[in-house]
C-alpha cells in the first residue's frame, strides 16, 4: 500500500477561525470539566507541586499523593527546609523520584534568592531544576495567569488532530510547529488564557484521546481536519482506525524538548 508523503509545512490559523474554535472550546470546558484541586488556586508552588506530580502520572492517582505531599510541606519555605529523606518518603508510591529530587532543589533555589519568589515569567522558570517549556508555560498562565502557550501530549495531539494532520508531531520541527499554532491560538487576556490552557487539555485528557477519540461528542468537531478522515477510516493523524494497536498515553507528559 503506498504511503502518504508528508510535506514540510507551515501551519497558520485565520483570526476568526481560532475565534471560533476558543469558543467552542471554552463552552465546552466550562460544561464537562472537572473539578481538581490544582484548578481550585492559583498558588504558584501548590500548581507546580501538581504538575510535577501530574507528569506521567494518572490524575486520579495524583489526587491523594498532592494532598499528603502540601500537608506535610505547605508552602516553598517549609520543603526547602525539609531533609531529602522526608521528600522522598512523602513522594513515595509516586515515581520517577526525579521530580522530587527537582522540587527540593527548586525550592532551595528559589527561596535563596532576594524576594524567594517562584517566577512569573516562562523563560525564568525555565532556569529552575525540572522546568521545562511545559511546565513553564502551565506555571505562567495557572498561577500567574499569564498569556502563555504550552504544549504537552494532550494538547499536541489535539492541535496535530483539528488543524495540522499533515505535521509529525513527535518530530523537532514538528513539534516547533504544534507550539506556534499554541500561541496563534491564545485569547488576548491572561485570565481567559487560563481557561483556554484547561480547556485543550481536558479535551485531549476527556475526548480527543490517543486510544479512541470520541469524535462524537468532541465542541470542535465541525473544524477538526481529521474528523472527515476518522469517519472514512483513514488517518495519518496518530487517530486510531480500526487496524491501529490501543496505546496508554492519557497522562500529562511533556513532549520531548523543543
Ligand atoms: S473531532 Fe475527533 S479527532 Fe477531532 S479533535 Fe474532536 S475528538 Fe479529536
Amino acid at each position: 500500500m503506498a504511503t502518504r508523503r508528508l510535506v514540510p509545512i507551515d501551519v497558520t490559523v485565520a483570526p476568526e477561525a481560532a475565534t471560533a474554535f476558543r469558543r467552542r472550546l471554552h463552552r465546552w470546558y466550562k460544561q464537562h470539566s472537572r473539578d481538581l484541586p490544582w484548578r481550585q488556586t492559583r498558588d504558584p508552588y501548590r500548581i507546580l507541586v501538581s504538575e510535577l506530580m501530574l507528569q506521567q502520572t494518572q490524575v486520579s492517582r495524583v489526587l491523594e499523593f498532592y494532598r499528603r505531599f502540601l500537608h506535610r510541606f505547605p508552602d516553598l519555605p517549609t520543603l526547602a527546609d525539609a531533609r531529602p529523606k522526608s521528600v522522598r518518603e512523602a513522594w513515595e508510591g509516586l515515581g520517577y523520584y526525579a521530580r522530587a529530587r527537582n522540587l527540593h532543589a527548586l525550592a532551595k533555589q528559589v527561596t535563596s534568592t532576594p524576594d524567594g519568589v517562584i517566577p512569573s515569567e516562562p523563560a525564568a522558570l525555565r532556569s529552575l531544576p525540572g522546568v521545562g517549556a511545559y511546565t513553564a508555560g502551565a506555571v505562567a498562565s495557572f498561577a500567574y495567569e499569564k498569556r502563555a502557550a504550552l504544549v504537552d501530549t494532550n494538547v499536541a495531539r489535539v492541535l496535530h488532530r483539528v488543524f495540522a494532520p499533515q505535521l509529525r508531531p513527535k518530530s523537532g520541527p514538528g513539534l516547533k510547529q504544534l507550539w506556534r499554532l499554541a500561541e496563534q491560538l491564545l485569547p488576548r487576556t491572561g485570565k481567559s488564557t487560563w481557561t483556554h490552557n484547561q480547556a485543550l487539555m481536558e479535551l485531549g485528557a476527556l475526548v480527543c484521546t490517543a486510544r479512541v477519540p470520541r469524535c462524537g461528542i468532541c465542541p470542535v468537531s465541525a473544524a477538526c481536519a481529521t474528523f472527515p478522515q476518522l469517519q472514512a477510516g483513514e488517518t495519518n493523524s496518530g487517530a486510531p482506525t480500526a487496524s491501529t494497536p490501543r496505546k496508554r498515553t492519557n497522562t500529562r507528559r511533556a513532549p520531548k524538548s523543543v
